[in-house]
Order: structure tokens, then sequence, then C-alpha cells
């Protein structure tokens, strides 16, 4: 039996390092232009699909590490850089992790590299679940998919989806619709629609507060034809769990919900990365910066804050590492441990880059330097792939058994 160790065996830190160099020499130094410019950073990805850092092998590598630490290392290490193109870089793997989680072995080999393309021809991917009248309630989807003949019939609007109707390159959009609008979310399934499919656009490109390099955007479906083959998970298995759960019996996972739950550790890897960029600026700025003729980290006030904001870190990350873990070597989340994972991690990087500002005074709420930025970026780890709230609600149910509203 293995000992218990929290190192990262030698293929990991590698692996980690490699992405910590590129995060340091390619993603960082152009990270505010890119925040500036609210555009997706095409050099940036090339220059990553060109190493294999944008690819559905690197992908597929980081999703089979049998430890599950892999890929929420290699997300902290990216965001580290720079969050806003660490999620162009990464947003193509919601998509995927859609692919791979409601498709068929066949489905799977299929579109999971179609999502990232190669590095002379570059796809990707988004995942599109939220709905104007559907954010948190994700029984309330009011897209629909009707059979006709062969093919499924997809209507509808999603809203603030990453890389969500962004046409400029071949775009792997996996859409979760409604099939039975009596089943709530259990008459849901997501479908692959192909780049280049009639009736796909892009509506509204949203204006962010951080995260501005990763398009948000809206993605319209009108008369949206696509054929069964793209029913993710095929015919016969969503006909089973329709008339599971028109008899009233329980289906294991929901076609949103599982994508969510496999995602939330390393969207909490994501927060931390930023978490760590604030928190490390601040404590060489405290050891620099003198007033009173002493380093400003010589008064208790500003080294106790640094303390705290390291102890956090160190705790979020201790959660995040354990949810991959327990989701790698699939032990039930009982107590709602991705959920806990990524509430804690988004919750300490607000906390963290706003101290980090603090730390810096003036000089931190000035865009000379990074904190703002971080501290901007930061925010949406609170509200995406579920809100604090929603986490909350996950986990207080869970430990509870009891439906808490
Ligand atoms: C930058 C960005 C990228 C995104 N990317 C994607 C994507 O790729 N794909 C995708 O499908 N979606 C994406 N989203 C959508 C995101 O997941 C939703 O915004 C989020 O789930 C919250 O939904 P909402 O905005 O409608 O808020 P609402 O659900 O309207 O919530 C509003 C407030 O009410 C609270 N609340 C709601 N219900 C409860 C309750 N039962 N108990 C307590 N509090 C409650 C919420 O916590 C929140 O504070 C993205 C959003 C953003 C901003």
């Amino acid at each position: 039996m293995a000992e218990f160790s929290l190192d990262l065996n030698e293929d990991q830190q590698q692996i980690q390092k490699w992405v910590h160099d590129f995060a340091e020499q390619v993603v960082r130094p152009v990270g505010p232009e890119w925040d500036q410019k609210e555009e997706t950073p095409w050099p940036v990805i090339e220059e990553a699909a060109k190493i294999g850092l944008y690819s559905w092998e690197f992908v597929a590598q980081c999703f089979s590490d049998p430890t599950g630490l892999l890929f929420p290392v290699v997300s902290e290490e990216l965001c580290w850089g720079d969050a806003g193109i660490a999620l162009s870089i990464f947003g193509s793997t919601l998509g995927a992790a859609g692919i791979a989680g409601n498709g068929t072995p066949e489905q799977i080999a299929e579109w999971v590299p179609q999502c990232f393309g190669t590095p002379d021809d570059i796809h990707l991917a988004s995942f599109a679940v939220t709905e104007p009248g559907a954010g948190s309630d994700v029984s309330s989807l009011r897209t629909n998919a009707k059979k006709d003949g062969d093919d499924w019939v997809i209507n509808g609007q999603k809203t603030f989806i990453t890389n969500g109707g962004l046409l400029d390159r071949p775009n792997v959009h996996v859409v979760v619709a409604s099939v039975d609008p009596e089943l709530g979310s259990r008459g849901h399934a997501s479908f692959v629609v192909p780049p280049g499919t009639p009736g796909l656009t892009g509506g509204k490109k949203e204006k962010k507060m951080g995260i501005r390099a990763s398009h948000t955007g809206e993605v319209l479906l009108d008369d949206v034809r696509v054929p069964s083959a793209c029913l993710l998970g095929g015919e016969e298995k969503l006909e089973g769990r329709l008339a599971r759960a028109r008899e009233g019996k329980s289906s294991k996972v929901q076609a949103a919900m599982s994508t969510f739950e496999t995602t939330r550790p390393v969207v909490g890897a994501q927060a931390l990365g930023i978490a760590r960029a604030a928190y490390e600026f601040s404590l060489d700025y405290a050891k620099e910066r003198e007033q009173f003729g002493r380093r400003i980290i010589e008064n208790q006030g500003i080294a106790f804050k640094l303390a705290d904001m390291k102890m956090e870190l160190d705790a979020a990350r201790l959660l995040v590492w354990r949810a991959a873990w327990m989701g790698a070597t699939k032990k039930p989340f009982e107590n709602g441990e991705g959920s806990m994972s990524k509430l804690k991690a988004g919750e300490v990087a607000v906390w963290v880059t706003e101290q980090a500002i603090q730390i810096l005074g003036g000089y931190g709420y000035i865009r000379d330097f990074p904190v703002e930025q971080w501290h901007r970026d930061s925010k949406i780890y609170t509200l995406f792939e579920g809100t604090s709230e929603i986490q909350r609600l996950v986990v207080s149910r869970a430990i509870s058994g009891m439906h808490i509203e």
C-alpha cells in the first residue's frame, strides 16, 4: 500500500514546471494587454498549441492522471500567469468535458479532438447551459430539442457562454436542451452542434469586470438541425433515462450537473492561481516598501495579513487536491467535497486579492500594478460553475440529507 504523501511525482513536477515557464514567459507579460483589448488572445493560444499545451492529448493526459492532481496543478500555474488567457486556453476543455462526461466512446473519439484541432487548424469548444431565465436554476431551461425523423432540431437562446458563439474558428458547441420540459432537469440532454451547422449564431459579446481575455457570449439557436449521432450518450440511453424519470425513479446523473461535478476542483485551482500570484506579489512588495523608516512587513498589521493569506491559500489548495483525488479515485462526494473545494478557493481568491490591494496601498488601485486586475479576475470564481450560494446548497444538502431551499 502506498504511503500517504502530498508530494507531486516526478512527471507531475516536470509538467508543472513546463506550464509555469509558459505562464511566466508567454502569458503573464501580455496579460494586461489582452485584459485591455477584451479579445481572445489567438497568438497566445497558437503558441500554446505549438508546444502541445492547447491540445486534446494534453487534456486527456491531465484527466487520466490517476491521482487527479495534474489538472488542478497545471490550472493553478496557468492562471498564475493570467486567468483570462488561461480560460481562453482551457475554455475548450469545458466543451470537451461535456462530451467526455456524457458521450459514448465513439462520440468521445470523434468530437474531443475536434474541440482543439491542430496547431495549424485551431478549433475551440464551448459548453452551453445557462439561459437568460435559467442560471442557478438549471431545471428551468427553455432551449428545446425535438426529434424530427433521424435528426434533432434545437431552438433556444444561451447566455454567458465561455467561447460561446465565437465563430472566428471552427467551434464545437455542446448544448444542453430540454427534450421533455415536464421532467425539469431530468428531461435534459446534451447535443454536439458541429462547427458550421446552420442556425447557430453568436449574439451579444459581454463586456466584463475581469477575465476579459476570455470570450463570453450569447449563443442563438434557430432551428439548428443535428443528426441523431450528435445526441450525447445515444438514443437508447436517453429513452431509458426518460422512462425512469417518468416512472418517478431516481436517475444517477443529470446531463449538465455531471459535467460541473468533474470540473469544480479544477475551477477552484484556477482561482488559487490568481490568489497565489497576488500573495507572492504583495509579499515581495511588503518586504521592499518602506514607510516610517522600516519595511511595511515589519508591522504586524501587514505581516499577519500575509500569514493569513498564505494559510488560506494552502487550506484551499488542500480542499481542491482532496476533491480532485476523490474524483479520480471514484470516492463518493458524500459531503459535497467538489463544491466545497470550489467554494473555498473562489472565496479565498477574492479575499486574498483584496488584501493584496490593501498591502500595496494606493499603488494597489493603480493599473500600473497587476493586483487590481487580479482582484477583478478573481470575482468570477464566486459566480460561475455554480455561485457560492449554490455550492453551500450542495454541501448543506449533502451533510444534512435534507432538502434545504
Ligand atoms: C464570465 C462568465 C462565464 C460563464 N461561462 C459559462 C459557460 O461557459 N457555460 C454556461 O452554461 N454558463 C456560463 N456562465 C453562467 C454562470 O454559470 C451563471 O451566471 C451562474 O450559474 C449564475 O446564474 P445567474 O447569473 O443567472 O444568477 P442567478 O441564478 O440569477 O443568481 C442570482 C443570485 O441569487 C442567488 N441564488 C439563486 N438561487 C439561489 C438559491 N436557491 N439559494 C440561495 N441563493 C440563490 C445566486 O447565488 C446569486 O447570488 C458564465 C458566466 C459568466 C459571468
